[in-house]
């Protein structure tokens, strides 16, 4: 199989001889072609993120363009804002509705006369005939092969209509749709991933439907000309639409086109396998965002559930991934998604971020209006910001984990009853006062091992409060809580300034 997809793969990927206005460069060209019709879920950003991937490691385009022909499904604002989630994952077409490009309109709304040119070519050589079927009728039909028990199937009655019947219809104005001649016999075609499938469509299925009575084409033909007029190289798409890929390929022979390489994607299922549903809200990478998740979880997530990749692995960044994928290791068997891991695997990239210059920078710039907003008037400088992401890394699940009541403490004081600290040791001042000195002689870039160690020594010396109880009590003075980061890392966070005046604060009496 691997020998195969390499043949078949190999001149493909270095043929691409379609020119493009901008020279006459060879190219690998893919499209993501969502209809507008919904926001971006987990499914979509996957075929979106396997096309760029696909394009990047081939030095190829990424295109996006918007399905919007079933203009009674469009949701306000779902073109604008499945664009704006792409550059928020870090995969940004190259060309697109916003972006523009060569081969634009990107909209299929806006391509209208492209369709029409490619109907007129298919009427006149007798691939395409107008049907002036009514709905009564199309629903008669249906009602009886259900009634049957049969698969409903339009009968392709206009097919037969003579040319004089055709002009007599057309000069009563009467509305008409335009349907395709399927051919028939077995069709055969070889995908990158599902390998060599046959239909013989004309036996299920009746012409379809390729120009609507608005005017507007369908999926099928809008499909097929966009894919052809805008030299898309290879289709990656979801397994879906397997089953619709002899229709285009017949579609591409009447027009005498040659068709690209079709590459289809196994589905993403929930961990129990069933289907993603749109219904569940939690599928939205907005809702992903503002759960505070990072693009580069995502995109691991999506990818960590098997095909493109030698193995699974956790923290693939996106260079890794491009460095990484391989389209003939895309396996046919669905992918199960489990979003139980979500945390860990943002643990893992925030951690990542954390390690980076700037990408430390951004994180401490994302959550300074945050801090400002939640504790008003305070001012948390960039390097304190800083230095508590370093000592935090891997512990934390999402940045505004910083600003849950069990950070609060970094933020603002916390009031700490005095009886609270007495009760727990009978040595609470001496402890204070032990600590704030270890504070005052430390050397100013002390680690956290170092301090953990010195704290250590200190404290084991006391006579009545064993070590585990006065760290419980440096804990409630510095924190007012009774679990979380280590009394090191604390007082690492705060400075020795502000730990030193908590201490003071709580155990000089
Ligand atoms: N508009 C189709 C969809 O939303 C595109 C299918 C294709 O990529 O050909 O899935």
């Amino acid at each position: 199989m691997r020998l195969l997809l390499a043949r078949v793969l190999l001149p493909i990927v270095h043929r691409g001889s379609r020119q493009c206005t901008g020279g006459t460069q060879k190219e690998i060209r893919v499209r993501f072609a969502p209809s507008p019709t919904g926001f971006l879920h987990l499914g979509g950003l996957r075929t979106a993120l396997y096309n760029y991937l696909f394009a990047k490691k081939h030095g190829g385009a990424f295109i996006l363009r918007l399905e919007d022909t079933d203009r009674s499904r469009l949701v306000p604002g779902a073109a604008e804002a499945i664009e704006d989630m792409l550059e928020w994952a870090g995969i940004p077409p190259d060309e697109s509705p916003r972006q523009g490009g060569p081969y634009g309109p990107y909209e299929q709304s806006q391509r209208l006369n492209f369709y029409q040119e490619a109907v007129q070519a298919l009427l006149e050589s007798g691939a395409a005939y107008r049907c002036f079927c009514t709905p009564q009728r199309l629903e008669l039909i249906k009602k009886e092969a259900l009634r049957r028990g049969e698969m409903p199937r339009y009968d392709n009655r206009c097919r037969h209509l003579t040319s004089s019947q055709v002009q007599e219809k057309l000069s009563k104005n009467l509305p008409f749709v335009v349907r395709f001649q399927l051919p028939s016999g077995a069709h055969s075609f070889q995908d990158l991933v599902y390998g060599w499938t046959h239909h013989d469509l004309a036996s299920v299925e009746g012409d379809p439907v390729i120009l609507k009575g608005d005017g507007f084409p369908t999926y099928h033909l809008a499909n097929v000309v966009d894919d052809h007029k805008m030299a898309v190289s290879h289709v990656l798409r979801g397994e879906e639409w397997l089953i619709s890929t002899t229709k285009h390929l017949l579609l591409y022979r009447a027009l005498g086109w040659q068709p690209p390489i079709y590459a289809h994607l196994p589905l993403l299922l929930n961990k129990d396998g069933s289907k993603l549903s749109k219904r569940q809200g939690d599928i939205f990478i907005q809702h992903f965002v503002q759960r505070g998740y990072l693009s580069d979880t995502l995109l691991d997530v999506i990818t960590n559930c098997g095909s493109g990749f030698a193995g699974n692995q956790i923290g693939r960044t996106l260079p890794e991934l491009i460095e990484q994928y391989n389209l003939q290791s895309t396996v046919t068997h669905s992918a199960l998604l489990d979003l139980d891991k979500l945390p860990e695997f943002n643990r893992v990239h925030l951690a990542r971020r954390i390690e980076g210059t700037d990408t430390r920078a951004q994180l401490v710039a994302q959550l300074q209006p945050l801090l400002l907003e939640k504790y008003k008037d305070l001012m948390f400088d960039k390097e304190y910001i800083e230095r508590i992401l370093v000592l935090r890394k891997g512990h934390l699940n999402v940045l505004t984990d910083l600003l849950s009541p069990n950070y609060s403490y970094l933020w603002v004081r916390p009031s700490v009853q005095q009886e609270d600290l007495h009760q727990l040791s009978s040595e609470a001042s001496e402890i204070g006062s032990l600590v704030v000195q270890i504070l005052q002689n430390r050397q100013s870039d002390i680690g956290l091992e170092l301090l953990s160690k010195e704290l250590k020594s200190h404290l084991q010396r006391l006579e009545a409060t064993n070590y585990s109880t006065s760290m419980k009590l440096l804990r409630l003075v510095l924190s007012g809580l009774e679990s979380g980061p280590s009394v090191a890392e604390m007082m690492l966070s705060l400075g020795p300034e502000e730990s030193i005046i908590r201490l003071q604060k709580a155990l000089s009496s």
